[in-house]
């Protein structure tokens, strides 16, 4: 089974990691002063810019400290006082896919978004937009105010202006960047969440949305892992190592949301040893713990023959992975598979491969359902994208 690792071909690699550049744009300080001679100044935003582009608000304290966030609406909707007076209102530009970077206090993680960032993708941490400000964007927020202090504090009225396009242009640039410099960075996984339709790009593969707090493991599994092992046992397999790679995709998965419930839910230290560091392989002993521990049934559903079937393809991942495929004692006494002996290597069908990966998809259902009743999503961006797209079916 040796050559043959897990493939899953996610034609990314050339697209990880590059520096976006800022979409560019303009914002003009229009300083003058009123009938009483008091300083007053209008603030706009200008992009004419042929990439795509976005650009959202926040208070800032007069000294450069972001405060909250604001929103956005339309031409000539009011825009809510500050929460202190004296606050400055910064707008932030998206980088020129339209994208905002977004880094989380409590991980330190980075990723991008589009629609509002309510998550971190990583540890799962809520918070408000201005918590999860890149220290790039931290640092344009205070040069940012550091302009408009200096604006309002000179004694000639007039327009000042931060250019963004001189940002934009010097991306990719190995020049010194103009003050104000910020760009975003592409990560590895692109995916828009299957229950909100919100966009992430994120490191690794697996994470939250960062607008609902959805995993986005099932939909992983549902749209291009377990796709993609079809693919191969319907190709002529080896059908071992695409059980051997549905199995693990599973056990994989679960550990994945055991991690965040044991770091998310409060535990006694007895259960925490049972789970922190464990592996998944025997699917009785994970099915109990989980059922046990959480009160999650992640054979709900299955019928016992399935149940039966999963448990030994469970065992027989083992012996793919560890034991070139080769029964032996071990394997014999675990699993009651009386049909071979030791030494015998054992074989997979494709009627066995698919199976198999059916009833990881069942599990995975279950796990992802059972896990976000105990964490559960945010429910406004669910409801608003069902209803302005009654046909999306979460992948669950
Ligand atoms: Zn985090
Ligand atoms: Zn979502």
């Amino acid at each position: 089974m040796g050559g043959d690792a897990p493939r899953y071909d996610r034609g990314m690699s050339k697209d990880e990691f590059h520096e976006i550049a800022h979409s560019g744009g303009q914002v003009v300080l229009r300083v003058g002063r009123d009938k009483d001679g008091r300083r007053v100044y209008q603030q706009t935003w200008q992009h004419q810019r042929p990439v795509a582009s976005g650009i959202f608000a926040i208070y800032a304290l007069a000294q450069g400290v972001p405060v909250c966030g604001l929103p956005l609406g339309g031409i000539g909707s009011p825009m809510p006082p500050p929460p202190f007076p004296g606050c400055y209102m910064v707008f932030i530009g998206s980088d020129s896919e339209g994208k905002y970077g977004h880094e989380c206090p409590a991980c330190k993680s980075y990723w991008r978004d589009q629609a509002g960032t309510n998550f971190c993708p990583n540890c799962g941490m809520q918070g408000e937009v201005q918590d999860f400000l890149t220290a790039a964007q931290r640092s344009y927020v205070a040069q940012y105010c550091e302009k408009m202090r200096d604006a309002l504090a000179a004694d000639a009225d007039g327009d000042y202006v931060i250019d963004m396009d001189a940002v934009a242009d010097a991306a990719g640039n190995a020049a010194q960047k103009p003050p104000f410099y910020y760009a975003e960075q592409s990560q590895q996984n692109k995916f828009e969440c299957t229950a909100c339709g919100g966009f992430n790009d994120i490191l690794g593969i697996y994470g939250y949305c960062s607008r609902c707090r959805t995993r986005n493991d099932l939909q992983e599994l549902s749209q291009k892992i377990v796709p993609a092992i079809r693919e191969r046992i319907n190709a002529g397999g080896p059908y071992e190592a695409c059980v051997r790679d549905a199995v693990a995709a599973f056990d994989s998965s679960v550990g994945r949301y055991v991690e965040q419930l044991v770091h998310q839910v409060p535990l006694t230290q007895g259960r925490r040893n049972r789970l922190e560091n464990r592996r998944f392989h025997n699917l009785a002993v994970v099915a109990g713990e989980l059922k046990e521990i959480f009160d999650i049934d992640i054979l709900d559903g299955l019928k016992p023959e399935d149940v039966e079937f999963a448990k030994l393809m469970f065992h027989r991942r083992h012996v793919y992975e560890h034991k070139g495929g080769e029964a032996d004692e071990k394997y014999i006494a675990d699993s009651g598979d009386i049909s071979v002996r030791p030494k015998q290597a054992l074989h997979e069908s494709q009627e066995s491969a698919h199976r198999i990966a059916g009833l990881v998809l069942k599990m995975a259902g279950n796990l992802h359902r059972a896990f976000h009743e105990i964490i559960p999503p945010f429910a406004g961006p669910i409801e608003q994208y069902r209803k302005w797209n009654p046909k999306s079916v979460p992948s669950s």
